[in-house]
Parts: structure tokens; C-alpha cells; sequence
């Protein structure tokens, strides 16, 4: 896993056509705002070019980019490339929906030159799509990946969720081979988590939907992790699986170079209503709504709704939450800035949680079950163990 040196693009394109229950991504359906959307976006970008004047990874996220219009997609491209300059080389992600995808769409993706797409897939079972209430079908999905590598798209990851209420680990392996069957170069298995604020979180509180308990979760994630890592797939992220690229006996696998700057806190860009930014230990968002983003921008100001500047106890937190999440670990002298830190780190070698190779602490498959939790084993002042028991 590696990534240059430049900082990464995302552009938060915060339309769905219809919203799914258990979604807490800040999108709206109202594609009415699409037009005062990019005009907005188009004077965010001024603010921010001499600030961030190149990168080398472009992230169209959302929400839903592909549910955009083909003129729409490719004013954004457009004004993007007029702001800023994009390394050669550069990845390129959209984020898709399979009934999104046409040839022609397809087309559009690679003269506006796109090169990686990250297909919304989540499941390969049409009672699972139902129950997300997801806008397509496993048949759609198959054709979009048909059509996406009839395209010519050499750089193709799908998003997979498990934990749905009631469903087996024989039926999340199906989806998984399903999935290999179109030899993706990347895969996330998303956990389905439920925001208490979203349809689906109502419906749990109420008793009216019952998720997989703690140990099932755990279940799921290791047959995951067992599963693509017997496939040949890197386990490089908690959540994320890439196959190895066409380099051949190189360590070049087809991780996501955007991404990997936020877990290597590299600095970002975030353009849109909702999306965050960091540069020089200062993280910043934006307003979490179409219509503040463009009146605030309207009125000359940037859409900023918050910040903060972290703390040198913030960064080495964050440096441990983020390295617990990934195969590269966190180094031995970060973890030693804790007074005591032999020890846990001892009693978490000895539950298994994580391993030291080098100078190098890495999680373990049981460690990244509760890699969230394991910062907090270094947390308190003392050294004692805080909350994170396991
Ligand atoms: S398509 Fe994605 S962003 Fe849109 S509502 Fe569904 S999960 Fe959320």
C-alpha cells in the first residue's frame, strides 16, 4: 500500500434518486438543485486552487454521481480541470449504481477520463436488495458489469454489505462468489450499520427489525476476510480487498489511492455540501445542506460550517485508530509515546489482538474485528487500559 505525495480530490455529489432507509449520507432527491449545485461548486473550487494547487487521485462520491445527467457530469469534470492540475496518472473514481450504468454513460466516464469505477453493488440477492430497498436488481447488476468491462474499465471495485437481519453466512458467500466471478479488482464488505436518526434505526428501536447480534458480526467479517484473502485478495483496510495489479511479482495491488490518504492522513480536499477537508493538522467541513452550500457561496463565503485543529494527543490518537484499520499497522515509537505501553501492547499480543513484525504493531483479523477499540487500550494518561476491553 503507498501513495504518493500529493494531496487527493473528493467531490460530494449529494443527489439519489430515491433514498435508502438505512443510508445517514447527507443526500437530498431533489434534482431540481442540480444546476445552482454545480454553479456553486463551480466558485468553491476558485476558492481553493492556489491552496491545493494539484492531485493525484479525483474521488466522485456521494450520493449518487452517476444519477447525474451526462451534461451534468461532464460540467463538473470540466470546471474541475479548469481549477486544478491532475498528476498523470491520476486515479479516478465514480461511484455508480448498476441501473445508472449505459453504454453511453460508460463512454462519457472515459473521455472525461475517469479510470476507476466503484459500483454500489452490496448484494447479489434479490430479497436482500429489496429489503434495502435498493433501485436495482442482481439481473441489473450483472449487465452493468458486462457493460462496464465491455468498456474497457480495467479498475473496477464493488461495494458488498453483510449483517442484514436474517441473513446467513451461506448466503453472504454466494454474494461473494458471485462477485469473484467478475474478477473485480477491489471489493469493500461493508458491516450494515443503522443510524438511529435513519427509517431503518426506527425500525430496529421499535422492535419491528432484529439485527445480527455482536457474535454473528464477528462471523461475518472473518469468513470475509478468510474468504478474498484465499482468493488472492490483500486485506489492506478493515473493510477493503484488492487484487494484485498486472505488474507482475510487484507489491502493486489495486488499492484505492484516494482512500488510503485518509487512512495514511494525507491531506484531502472536499468539495460539495457535507464533504471535509485536511491540510497541515486542520480538518474543516462544509455545510450539510444544498441550500446553505449555495447561498453561502452565492454570497462570496466559503461553505465552511466547522473546524478544528488537532492537538498533538489528537494526532497520535488518530494516528493509532486510523493504523489499527489497516495492514501497515502504526510504528513501535508511537505506540512507546504512551508511558506503559509495553505492557498493554504485550497483554493485546497475547489475546491475539495484534502482532509486531518489525517495527511495525499490526492488528490481527481477531484485532480488526475491534480495530476501532484498540486506540483506546492506549488512550488513558496513566497507560492503564481505558474502555477498549474487548
Ligand atoms: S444510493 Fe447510496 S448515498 Fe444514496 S441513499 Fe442509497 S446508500 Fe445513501
Amino acid at each position: 500500500m503507498s501513495c504518493a505525495n500529493y494531496p487527493g480530490l473528493y467531490v460530494h455529489i449529494p443527489f439519489c434518486k430515491t433514498k435508502c432507509p438505512y443510508c445517514d449520507f447527507y443526500s437530498v432527491t431533489d434534482e431540481t438543485l442540480i444546476s445552482a449545485y454545480l454553479t456553486a461548486l463551480d466558485t468553491e473550487a476558485r476558492f481553493y486552487r492556489d491552496q491545493f494547487p494539484a492531485f493525484d487521485s479525483l474521488f466522485l462520491g456521494g450520493g449518487t454521481p452517476s444519477w447525474l445527467g451526462e451534461a451534468q457530469i461532464a460540467e463538473l469534470m470540466k470546471n474541475l480541470r479548469r481549477h486544478f492540475t491532475f498528476a498523470p496518472e491520476c486515479e479516478v473514481t465514480i461511484e455508480a449504481n448498476p441501473d445508472d450504468i449505459t453504454p453511453d454513460k460508460l463512454a462519457l466516464f472515459r473521455d472525461l477520463g475517469v479510470n476507476r469505477l466503484s459500483l454500489g453493488v452490496q448484494s447479489f440477492d434479490e430479497a436482500e436488495l429489496r429489503f434495502l430497498q435498493r433501485r436495482h436488481t442482481a439481473a441489473q447488476t450483472e449487465r452493468a458489469l458486462s457493460l462496464i468491462r465491455a468498456a474497457g474499465f480495467t479498475n473496477l471495485g464493488l461495494d458488498l454489505m453483510y449483517g442484514l437481519p436474517g441473513q446467513s453466512l451461506d448466503a453472504w458467500t454466494n454474494t461473494l462468489e458471485t462477485a469473484l466471478s467478475f474478477n473485480p479488482e477491489h471489493l469493500s464488505g461493508y458491516q450494515l450499520t443503522v443510524a438511529a436518526e435513519t427509517p431503518l434505526g426506527r425500525r430496529v428501536a421499535g422492535g419491528r427489525v432484529r439485527l445480527p447480534d455482536e457474535e454473528t458480526q464477528r462471523q461475518f467479517f472473518l469468513l470475509t476476510a478468510n474468504f478474498l484473502t484465499a482468493h488472492g485478495y490483500l486485506h489492506y483496510e478493515v473493510a477493503n480487498f484488492a487484487r494484485q495489479g498486472p505488474q507482475a511479482g510487484s507489491l502493486c495491488y489495486y488499492c484505492c489511492r484516494h482512500n488510503v490518504k485518509y487512512w495514511t492522513r494525507t491531506p484531502y480536499l472536499g468539495l460539495g455540501p457535507a464533504a471535509h477537508s485536511f491540510q497541515a493538522g486542520r480538518r474543516w467541513w462544509n455545510f450539510a445542506s444544498v441550500g446553505r452550500y449555495c447561498s453561502s457561496l452565492d454570497a462570496g463565503r466559503p461553505p465552511v460550517a466547522g473546524q478544528e485543529s488537532l492537538t498533538p494527543e489528537q494526532i497520535r490518537l488518530e494516528t493509532l485508530a486510523l493504523g489499527f484499520r489497516t495492514r501497515e499497522g502504526v510504528s513501535l515509537g508511537t505506540i512507546r509515546e504512551q508511558p506503559g505501553a509495553d505492557a498493554i501492547l504485550s497483554e493485546l499480543e497475547q489475546a491475539g489482538l495484534v502482532r509486531v513484525d518489525h517495527d511495525r504493531v499490526i492488528a490481527t483479523s481477531d484485532g480488526l474485528v475491534v480495530a476501532d477499540r484498540l486506540p483506546l487500550w492506549f488512550a488513558d494518561g496513566d497507560g492503564r487500559l481505558g474502555s477498549g476491553e474487548t
